[in-house]
């Protein structure tokens, strides 16, 4: 896989070169200002992958400056929307030509499947990329309808300096979710990574500078939440920060917010996503869609079909079938082709899914399959399935975050779609059903920011993405996620002499 450039650990484990370990602040790579690093380790092992620089507060304040100047005195805002989309897509460019290395960075540090960063995560970013840098050029604001003697049109600017924080479970997905509509509105960035998985990101500032994005444009500081986050969330210069993570975190970062300079926040957070499948269902292709709903990427995904209902007719058979299905998916070292299934990311969140397992159990839901670590070594899970679930038990109301399916059982579609909609998420929703009646009836009744008909985990950037309720606002991808980059800025001029 990573052959003539990665270097095989013991037991044949592969872990690729690690080239940038350090901040990226304008334009350069630095120490941290008090010098501390931090260790990010491999999930198949434990092992500590490489000391990366941590940032804190001093270091924000200078990425903070870094990006204040570029943004009022640098050519990236001031520049052609056209030429902004054409350096964005040299960067995909560059992208695409790292496929390989990008893919294994993530691989490594977040424990995710090669092959799958290599067709999925990376291409899926580069897309997302030169979707917005043919939007740089086509931002344009209205002419108004103004009365008396006056003409108004609004002016889309570009915000300003953007903070960008982002979890671990995507990390090349969501810098390019947030950091591409922020780079075509003309705005600068800080980004913090998450910790766990801190190295693609340095690598991809580093392919940004080379692609011709001037110094200063984008930052990258990786560093804990608690430090340089909370130095990004309560900086009086930072005009507005775009985050993805839990529900928990997203409460602090708007209060710090409120509490600092009331920049603007867009939340993109939990999920406990339901997955309803209805008497018509093919029960084959409902079973597939189910697996890989709650165990592509380990579960650690925020829109995972978490909580699967399934209509009393077909019920039996499902259940049977899902346990064949959970056992036939491989758990292994994601690098091997044939694993469907790595390890959760660091031993926090290995910790905090077996204990979910238990409090299952104990709040007497049945454990079918599953439920135990996979291997002696790592964080690995074995694939999970519980019946008997109750809507009122914590594995059918928390984000689990790990490969854990709760199955229901229901009989009407009133009855589903009133438990849809019974957790304090709405994140999205899968469905499964030939009636058109229903697909459209339950579309319009779930709570949710996403609604898959027949389908699960199409994503596309055209596709607007986010929360109802505690899932959080404003919306990643498509031309609306332009908005959270952008002010509107009204112009009236008056027209004393006008005819009319
Ligand atoms: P988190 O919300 O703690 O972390 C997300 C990001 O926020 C990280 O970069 C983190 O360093 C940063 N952060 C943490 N505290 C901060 C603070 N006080 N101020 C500013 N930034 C801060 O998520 P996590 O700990 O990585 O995972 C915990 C849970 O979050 C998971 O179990 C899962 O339920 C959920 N999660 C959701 C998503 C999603 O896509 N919606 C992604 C990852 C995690």
């Amino acid at each position: 896989s990573m052959a003539g450039n990665g270097k095989a650990a013991a037991a044949g484990v592969v872990v690729p070169e690690i080239k940038y370990t350090k901040l990226f602040i304008n334009g350069e790579f630095v120490d941290a200002v008090s010098g501390k690093t931090f260790e990010t380790r491999d999930p198949r092992t434990g092992d500590v992958l490489a000391h990366v620089a941590e940032a804190g507060k001093a270091d924000v304040d200078l990425a903070v400056k870094a990006a204040r100047d570029a943004f009022e005195h640098g050519k990236w805002p001031r520049m052609s929307g056209y030429e902004r989309g054409r350096i964005m897509n040299k960067l995909a460019d560059l992208v695409d030509q790292h496929t390989e290395e990008l893919a294994a960075l993530d691989g490594a540090d977040a424990g995710k499947l090669l092959l799958l960063g290599k067709i999925i995560d990376v291409p899926g970013a580069t897309q997302m990329l030169r979707y917005y840098a043919g939007a740089a050029d086509k931002i344009h604001g209205d002419v108004l309808r103004v009365s008396g003697k006056y003409q108004g049109y609004t002016l889309k600017e570009p915000i300003g300096v953007v903070g960008v924080i982002i979890p671990w479970n995507f990390p090349t997905m969501m810098f390019f979710l947030k950091v591409s509509p922020a780079l075509a509105a003309g705005c600068t960035v800080v980004v913090k990574p998450a910790e766990q998985t801190p190295l693609s990101a340095l690598y991809y500032a580093h392919l940004a500078k080379l692609a011709g994005v001037p110094d200063g444009v984008i930052n990258v500081v990786p560093g804990f939440g608690h430090t340089a986050g909370a130095a990004i969330t309560s900086h009086m210069d930072v005009d507005s920060v775009a985050f993805t993570g839990s529900t928990e975190i997203g409460r602090l970062i708007m209060e710090s917010a409120a509490r600092s300079n009331l920049k603007t926040v867009s939340l993109e957070l939990g999920g406990k996503s339901p997955l309803i499948v209805f008497d018509d269902a093919d029960v084959d292709m409902a079973v597939n869609l189910s697996r890989l709903a709650i165990f592509f990427n380990k579960g650690e995904v925020c829109v995972a079909g978490s909580r699967v209902y399934v209509q009393e007719g077909i019920y039996d058979e499902f259940v049977k079938k899902a346990v064949e299905a959970a056992q036939s998916w491989k758990v292994g070292d994601p690098f091997d082709v044939t694993t469907n299934m790595g390890p959760q990311v660091d031993k926090e969140q290995f910790e905090k899914v077996l204990k979910y397992i238990e409090h299952g159990k104990s709040e007497g839901a049945t454990l079918l399959t599953g439920g135990k670590p996979a291997a002696e070594k790592g964080y690995y899970i074995e694939p999970t399935i519980f019946v008997d679930v109750t809507d009122d038990m914590k594995i059918a109301q928390e984000e689990i975050f790990g490969p854990v399916m709760s199955l229901m059982k229901f009989k009407t579609v009133d009855e589903v779609i009133e438990k849809a909609n019974c957790t304090k998420y709405g994140l999205a929703a899968g469905i499964v059903t030939k009636s058109l009646d229903i697909a459209n009836r339950v579309s319009r009744s779930v709570r949710a920011g996403t609604v898959w008909v027949n389908c699960y985990f199409a994503f596309d950037p055209d596709a607007p993405f986010g929360g109802y309720k505690m899932s959080g606002f404003g919306r990643d991808q498509g031309l609306a996620a332009m908005d959270k980059y952008l002010q509107v800025k009204s112009v009236i001029t008056a027209l004393p002499d006008s005819p009319w």
